[in-house]
C-alpha cells in the first residue's frame, strides 16, 4: 500500500552536514522524495509541531533545539512508508537503535537525533499539512 510519511533532517542532521547522507539513504530504501525544503521554526513553530509532546519533561528542550537552526522537512512515498522508514530511522535512543538505522550510525544524543518520522496515517497527514501545502507536494 503506497503511503506518504513527513521526515525532517533535524537542526543537528543540518548543521553537521549530514543532508545528502540521510537522503541518501532513503532513496536506497526505496522511499521517493515528493516534497522538499529547507525552514527554520521559530519556537512557536516547533511547540504547534510537537504539541502532542506539551506537558513532558523534555518538551522545552525539544522545542528550543527544533527551532535552534534550519531543518530540512520532506514528505517522502512508497509502499508501507511510515513503518518503514521508522525502522530505517532506528529508536528515538540511538544507544537503542538497530545497527545500520539512521540514528545508530549518526545520532549523539536522544534529542540530537538526526531525524524524525511520522508514527501514524493520522500524524502524517497532521504533519505534512503543518509545513507544505498542496501546490508543494507532487501529485
Ligand atoms: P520519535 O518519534 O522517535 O522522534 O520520539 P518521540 O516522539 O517520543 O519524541 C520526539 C523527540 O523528542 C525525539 O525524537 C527526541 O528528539 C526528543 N526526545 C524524546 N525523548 C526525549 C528525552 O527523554 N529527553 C530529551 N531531551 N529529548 C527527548
Amino acid at each position: 500500500m503506497k503511503q506518504r510519511t513527513l521526515a525532517i533532517i533535524k537542526p543537528d542532521g543540518v548543521s553537521r552536514n549530514l543532508v545528502g547522507a540521510v537522503l541518501s539513504r532513503m532513496e536506497a530504501e526505496e522511499l521517493r522524495v515528493v516534497a522538499m525544503k529547507m525552514i527554520k521554526m521559530t519556537k512557536e513553530q516547533a511547540k504547534g509541531f510537537y504539541r502532542v509532546h506539551e506537558g513532558k519533561p523534555f518538551f522545552e528542550s525539544v522545542t528550543d533545539f527544533m527551532s535552534s537552526g534550519p531543518c530540512v522537512v520532506l514528505v517522502l512515498e512508497g509502499d508501507d512508508a511510515i513503518r518503514r522508514y521508522r525502522t530505517l530511522m532506528g529508536a528515538t535512543d540511538y544507544t537503542k537503535a538497530e545497527e545500520g538505522t539512521i540514528r545508530r550510525e549518526f545520532a549523539t544524543d536522544i534529542e540530537k537525533n538526526v531525524v524524525h518520522g511520522s508514527d501514524s496515517e493520522e500524524t502524517a497527514r497532521f504533519e505534512i499539512g503543518y509545513f507544505f501545502n498542496a501546490l508543494e507536494v507532487m501529485a
